[in-house]
């Protein structure tokens, strides 16, 4: 029963990837038809640790989502996004643990997340007819 709710809980998360990948998608393709891209040679995101987006599933997901689209063969580069704070009481910003979330100048626990909860498109490379822009 356990391993049962365990699968049944990775196809979840899995599913939740997928649509990720979906919504990234739809905003890859844009930019390429925008350039009037051929293909997407390569995708470069941050996930930040905060966002709910697990790294190694979304790769997984990755191929399924981009089958038949101009992306499908696009290589997708994750990068870790670090968790960023500011201090509701100080001002202070500072980098910080996702378990860990005060004011390192302060050390209150009153705190916003600035960055980390997100997940960032942060480069496209595109494949174009033309060798020059
Ligand atoms: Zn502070």
């Amino acid at each position: 029963m356990g391993k049962y709710l365990g699968r049944l809980r990775h196809i979840r998360q899995l599913m939740h990837e997928l649509s990720v990948c979906m919504a990234l998608l739809e905003q890859v393709q844009k930019i390429a038809r925008q350039h009037k891209a051929t293909g997407v040679e390569r995708i470069e995101l941050k996930i930040g640790p905060l966002s709910g987006v697990e790294a190694p599933l979304l790769e997984h997901a990755y191929p399924l989502a981009a089958a038949g689209t101009m992306a499908e063969d696009a290589q997708l580069v994750i990068e870790s996004m670090s968790i960023k704070v500011r201090c509701t009481q100080c001002g202070a910003e500072s980098d910080v643990l996702p378990n860990r979330l005060i004011c390192s100048a302060c050390g209150d626990f009153r705190t916003r997340v600035i960055s980390g909860d997100e997940m960032l498109l942060s480069r496209v490379v595109l494949a174009t007819a033309k060798e020059c822009e």
